[in-house]
C-alpha cells in the first residue's frame, strides 16, 4: 500500500529542490555579463515553475515574492544593464525565502503601537526630519522597514549590499545607519572597520540588526562598536524608539563636539570635518579655497597681567568680532588655546589676505575693557595657505595646515601683527624626525603605527613607561606620544621623569588620555606635556598637532 506523503514533507522536499534550483540559477545569473536575454527568460521560466509548485503547496509567501521577481523581469526589459543585478537580487531573495519561510513575520515586522509613529512624525515635524540609511540584503525586510520609517517621518535611503551602503555614507551625511549584520557582500564587523578607515571623523550612530539569536550570540563576543543591536522580531517598536533616542543623543553630542564652549566658535574637529568634506566635493575642485590660521599676539601677557578670566573675555570678544565679519559659508573655528582657524571656500589667498588685513587693522584698534577704567588692545598674526584645485589631489589636509602654520610662525618671527601668505621659500627644515609611540594597548600601537607610517618620520614603539624612557635615552626622539595609563611606569610618571631630565627639555610630548577628564588633561599640561589628545581621536588631528609641534621646534 502506498503511503500518503504529508504536506510538511512535501513542503520540505519542495524547499530542498527549490533551493538547489535557485542556487544553480543564481550561479548562472551571476556569471552573465551582459545579461543574455535567453538566459533571462530561462531564469524567469524556472521561477514561474517554482511558483506554481509553491502555490499548490500553499506557500503563499514564496508565490508572492516569485510574482515580484516576474514583475521585475517585465519591468526591466527596457534597461538590460540593470537586469543582471536585479535578477541576482531577486533570486537571492527567493533563496532567502526558501531558507526562512517560517520567519516571514519577522521579515515583515509591524509597529504595534501606532501612536509611536504619530509621535515620531510630530518630532520630525518640529525638529526637522532625520535622515536614515537602512541596509539589508533581505528585500522584504528592507522595503517594509523603510516604508515604516518613512511613515514615521524619516528621510530614508536603502542599500541591499555593503559596497552600495559605503558609497552612500561617503556621499552624504546620515543621522543614523541601521545595518543587518549579514549582508551578502560583507558582515557588520567588516563593514564597520571599512567605514572607520574611510571616515575618520564620523559621528554617525550605527544600529546593527541580527537575523536571529544564534548569530547574535556568535557575534556579540566580538564586541562590535554599534550604538545598539537588535534581533529581528515581529514588532518594530523597540527599534524605532532606540533609533530616535540615539539620534537625539548624537545631536546633543554634536553640539558639544562641534561648538567651542567658551567662544561659541566651531571646534577644531568641526573644522577638520569641513576640510575633509571639501576634499570630497567634486564641484569644490573647480575653484580655489583658502585656510587661515590666526594666533593672538603675546596673549600670555594678558593672562599674566589681568588674570585668566579677563583672558577668556578677550578670546570671546575676538571670536564675536570674527564671527560677525565672515560670510555664512566660511568656517571660523577655535583651533586650540588662543589660536583660531578659518576656511574660506571659493576665495583665493590674495582676497583672503586683503580681507584679513582689514580685519586685523580694525580689531587691533578696537578697545577691549578689562575693568571699569582700563581698556586694552589686542593684535593677532595670521598665516594663510591657498588650496588650489590640483592640490586636493596631491596634498593631505595635514600638509595644508602645516603650510598655514609655517606662514603663521614666519609672521610671528617677522614682528607679529601681520598676515603672511605661505610660499615655497618658507619651508621649514625637512629632516626625518624620530617619533616614539608609548602605549600598552597593542591594538592602539598597531593602529597608530599603521596610520602614521605614511608620514615622513621614523617610528619607534614602546609598550610601557619604563621602556619608553630607555628608548628615549638611546634614540633621542624629537616627539613622544605617551599613553596616560600604562603598566610599570604610567604615562604621567614617565612624563615627569622625562621633564626632570635636561636632555629632554626640548622634546615634544603629546599625552594620549583615555577620556575627557579635565583633571588628567590639566595634570598633563602642568607636568610639561606640550599637548594632549583624548581617545578616540582622528589621525588627521593627531598628525596636525604633531606637525605643528615639530615645526615650532624647527623655528625656535
Ligand atoms: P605669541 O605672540 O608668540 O603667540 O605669544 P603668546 O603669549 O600668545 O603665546 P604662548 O603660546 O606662549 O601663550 C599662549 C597663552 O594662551 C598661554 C595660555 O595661558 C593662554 N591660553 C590658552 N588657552 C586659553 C584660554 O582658554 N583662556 C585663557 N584665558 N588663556 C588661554
Ligand atoms: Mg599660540
Ligand atoms: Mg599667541
Amino acid at each position: 500500500m502506498k503511503k500518503e506523503i504529508s504536506n510538511e514533507t512535501k513542503e520540505q522536499v519542495f524547499k530542498l529542490n527549490a533551493r538547489n534550483r535557485l542556487d544553480d540559477l543564481l550561479k548562472v545569473a551571476k556569471s552573465l555579463r551582459p545579461v543574455d536575454s535567453n538566459v533571462e527568460q530561462m531564469i524567469l521560466k524556472e521561477v514561474s515553475e517554482l511558483k506554481s509548485e509553491a502555490k499548490i503547496l500553499g506557500l503563499t509567501e514564496f508565490t508572492h515574492i516569485a510574482s515580484l521577481v516576474e514583475k521585475m523581469g517585465d519591468a526591466n526589459e527596457m534597461i538590460p544593464f540593470y537586469m543582471k543585478r536585479l535578477v541576482v537580487i531577486a533570486l537571492e531573495e527567493l533563496l532567502e525565502q526558501v531558507r526562512h519561510t517560517h520567519d516571514i513575520q519577522k521579515r515583515l515586522p509591524k509597529v504595534h503601537d501606532q501612536t509611536l509613529i504619530e509621535a515620531l512624525r510630530e518630532d520630525h515635524r518640529q525638529g526637522g526630519p532625520k535622515s536614515m540609511l537602512i541596509v539589508d540584503s533581505d528585500l522584504l525586510f528592507l522595503n517594509r522597514v523603510a516604508a515604516i520609517l518613512s511613515e514615521a517621518g524619516f528621510m530614508v535611503e536603502k542599500a541591499n549590499n555593503g559596497t552600495d551602503a559605503l558609497r552612500k555614507v561617503l556621499d552624504k551625511s546620515f543621522d543614523c545607519l541601521v545595518i543587518n549584520y549579514e549582508i551578502y557582500d560583507t558582515n557588520g564587523a567588516d563593514f564597520l572597520s571599512d567605514l572607520s578607515e574611510v571616515m575618520t571623523h564620523s559621528l554617525l550612530p550605527i544600529v546593527i540588526i541580527y537575523n536571529d539569536e544564534v548569530i547574535q550570540t556568535q557575534v556579540d563576543s566580538k564586541k562590535i562598536l554599534a550604538d545598539d543591536t537588535f534581533v529581528k522580531q515581529i514588532e518594530l517598536d523597540p527599534l524605532l524608539l532606540s533609533v530616535q533616542r540615539i539620534i537625539a543623543r548624537n545631536e546633543r553630542m554634536k553640539q558639544q563636539v562641534y561648538i567651542d564652549e567658551l567662544t561659541g566658535a566651531y571646534t577644531r574637529r568641526f573644522f577638520l570635518e569641513q576640510l575633509e568634506s571639501l576634499y570630497k566635493q567634486e564641484n569644490s575642485k573647480q575653484e580655489e579655497s583658502t585656510i587661515a590660521i590666526i594666533d593672538l599676539d603675546f596673549f600670555k601677557r594678558v593672562n599674566d597681567t589681568y588674570g585668566h578670566t579677563v583672558g577668556d573675555e578677550v578670546l570671546k570678544t575676538f571670536a564675536r568680532f570674527m564671527q560677525s565679519h565672515v560670510r555664512e559659508q566660511d568656517v571660523f573655528a577655535r583651533y586650540g588655546g588662543e589660536e583660531f582657524i578659518l576656511l574660506f571656500p571659493g576665495i583665493d589667498s590674495k582676497t583672503a589676505e586683503k580681507q584679513l588685513n582689514q580685519l586685523r587693522e580694525i580689531f587691533s584698534k578696537q578697545k577691549i575693557a578689562v575693568s571699569d577704567d582700563v581698556d586694552i588692545t589686542q593684535t593677532f598674526s595670521c598665516g594663510i595657505v591657498e588650496i588650489k584645485n590640483e592640490q586636493l589631489e596631491v596634498m593631505t589636509p595635514t600638509e595644508l595646515l602645516n603650510d598655514a602654520d609655517i606662514a603663521l610662525y614666519e609672521a610671528k618671527k617677522a614682528g607679529r601683527n601681520q598676515v603672511l601668505v605661505y610660499h615655497e621659500g618658507m619651508q621649514a627644515k625637512n629632516h626625518k624626525y624620530k617619533i616614539l609611540i608609548a602605549d600598552d594597548d597593542k591594538l592602539m600601537r598597531t593602529k597608530l603605527f599603521k596610520q602614521l607610517a605614511k608620514g615622513n618620520w621614523e617610528l619607534l614603539l614602546a609598550t610601557n613607561g619604563e621602556e619608553a624612557l630607555s628608548i628615549a635615552v638611546s634614540e633621542q626622539p624629537q616627539l613622544i606620544l605617551l599613553d596616560g595609563w600604562m603598566p610599570k611606569l604610567d604615562g604621567f610618571q614617565a612624563l615627569q621623569k622625562l621633564r626632570e631630565d635636561v636632555q629632554f627639555k626640548d622634546t615634544a610630548i603629546i599625552m594620549l588620555t583615555g577620556n575627557d577628564s579635565y583633571e588628567d588633561i590639566a595634570q598633563a599640561l602642568n607636568m610639561g606635556a606640550d599637548d594632549y589628545v583624548t581617545k578616540p581621536f582622528s589621525i588627521i588631528e593627531l598628525e596636525a598637532r604633531m606637525n605643528r609641534l615639530l615645526i615650532r621646534k624647527d623655528l625656535r
